[in-house]
């Protein structure tokens, strides 16, 4: 059995045992007795970060705690000119690996999940939700990646996938309802918890792994570079994603498809590192054609918004006309789950939206009784998406939260409202790499790059 790193830890020496790590935890992963330091057994955590966001016990840098600060920095993979508070809670690093690696002669490639761009800037001192994909593709490239991709590429590509498989799952009456596997928490509890439903996952992988997949293919070919060249950084909202990307499914012949993940938070680490002021830096575009992306894929990032892109291309594929209206409010919303029928010609799909782990076991049962009336489920371990990933910037009084994320989420929807192009399969890019390089959704080349299995893991 591969061993699972230690990705979510709490520092003894910070912990209060004030519990509230406890409450947040969808999967009871945190043990310990009130008012004692807390710990987590990882082979039951899905690495959420929900702990790493609410966590209250802290040292300042004008603290001395009894292991030196410049210690406690390293082992969370942090440089040490890092001022902020050091929480109890915490997610082990890569960002002084990534520095590392981006001063080797190594082709770096880098991608950026939707929600990162709406996050990032509070980081530097920006109100809340700034939207800023110019400036982290500026600020990426002054780091020093020689190709600045993004993820919501991929996301157009996982709807071309997902959506082709769900008409061949209908269309053949294999096994429905088929879920959305882009949340690795969610796909984990599935291991865990219901290894009998694992059929139900759809095949595709995630977009930061499709992303990188391609990148050590049709991106070094496009670069004339040999795959051992690549060097494939994702960064992403979430402290799970660095679990996937070093699942032993996620990589080919040997070549893992992403090397390391930055959470939004490294992100800005680095930049500070460099000594770039974020604020003042202009607008520069994502490279193509990698980096080519659509309102749909951007709206991957709240809850609802792969199950929105998904029936904006698939009422396209069916019908062969126009979807109506674009905007599928019915299928947005916040936490909990919601439950919607869309009638395409003559047939109706029934579709479900689950926002947060811990109100997914109900309709998993009803699958497992075989009573559950639906076709397509969305999963997203997250309450609100990605947008509350466990690597977005910490939201300090929880009494701000609730704001900050409506003001994440109002800026996906309008950066999706503003795209020239709002439907997946209307990507040029994602149509000429067809073209080009992969053939046909669930062809033999995606289906050896952007597809893979799961595993039954033991808690
Ligand atoms: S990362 Fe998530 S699952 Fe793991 S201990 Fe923290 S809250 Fe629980
Ligand atoms: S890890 Fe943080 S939230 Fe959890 S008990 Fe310790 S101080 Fe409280």
């Amino acid at each position: 059995m591969t061993k699972v790193r230690e990705l979510i830890k709490i520092d003894p020496e910070l912990c209060t045992g004030c519990e509230r790590c406890k409450d947040v935890c969808p999967v009871n992963a945190i043990f310990g007795k009130k008012g004692e330091p807390h710990k987590v057994e990882s082979s039951r955590c899905v690495f959420c970060g929900h702990c790493v966001q609410i966590c209250s016990g802290y040292s300042s840098v004008l603290d001395e705690p009894d292991t030196p600060r410049a210690e406690k920095l390293r082992e969370r993979g942090m440089f040490e000119s890092t001022t902020e508070p050091l929480f109890a809670a915490y997610c082990a690093g890569d960002a002084l690996e990534v520095a590392a690696a981006l001063k080797t002669d190594k082709f770096s490639m880098v991608q950026c999940a939707p929600s990162v761009r709406v996050a990032i800037g509070e980081d530097f001192g920006m109100p809340a939700g700034s939207l800023t994909p110019g400036k982290m593709a500026a600020a990426l490239r002054r780091i020093g990646f020689d190709r600045v991709y993004d993820t919501n590429f991929a996301a157009d590509l996982t709807i071309m996938e997902e959506g082709h498989e769900l008409l061949a799952r209908i269309n053949s009456d294999a096994t429905l309802p088929m879920f959305t596997s882009c949340c690795p928490a969610w796909v984990r509890f599935m291991e865990q918890h219901y290894s009998d439903l694992l059929p139900h996952l759809s095949s595709c992988k995630s977009p930061q792994q499709m992303s990188g997949a391609l990148f050590k293919t049709y991106g070094a070919d496009i670069d004339g570079k040999a795959r051992e060249e690549i060097y494939s950084v994702a960064v992403m909202p979430c402290t799970c994603k660095k679990y996937e990307s070093a699942r032993p499914e996620m990589s080919m012949e040997g070549y893992r498809d992403v090397d390391a993940v930055l959470t939004t938070r490294e992100l800005a680490y680095l930049i500070r590192e460099a000594g770039i002021d974020f604020t003042s830096l202009p607008d520069e575009d994502f490279d193509r054609p990698l980096g080519t992306y659509t309102g749909a894929g951007n709206i991957f990032g709240v809850t609802g918004g792969v199950m929105e892109a998904a029936l904006r291309t698939a009422y396209e594929l069916v019908s062969g006309e126009p979807v109506p209206d674009t905007d599928l409010l019915f299928v947005r919303g916040g936490e909990g789950t919601r439950t919607a029928s869309i009638t395409i010609k003559d047939k109706t799909f029934k579709v479900a939206v689950v926002a947060g782990l811990k109100y997914v076991a109900p309709l998993l049962e009803k699958v497992r009784a075989g009573e559950a009336d639906v076709d397509f489920v969305e999963v997203m371990c997250c309450p609100s998406g990605c947008i509350s990933g466990g690597g977005q910037p910490k939201v300090l009084l929880p009494t701000e939260r609730d704001d900050v994320y409506m003001c994440r989420r109002k800026s996906i929807y309008s950066h999706d409202k503003d795209a020239k192009i709002r439907k997946s399969h209307e990507n040029p890019d994602v149509q000429k790499a067809y073209a080009d390089f992969l053939g046909e959704p669930l062809g033999h080349t995606s289906h050896k790059l952007l597809h893979t299995t799961y595993t039954k893991r033991d808690i």
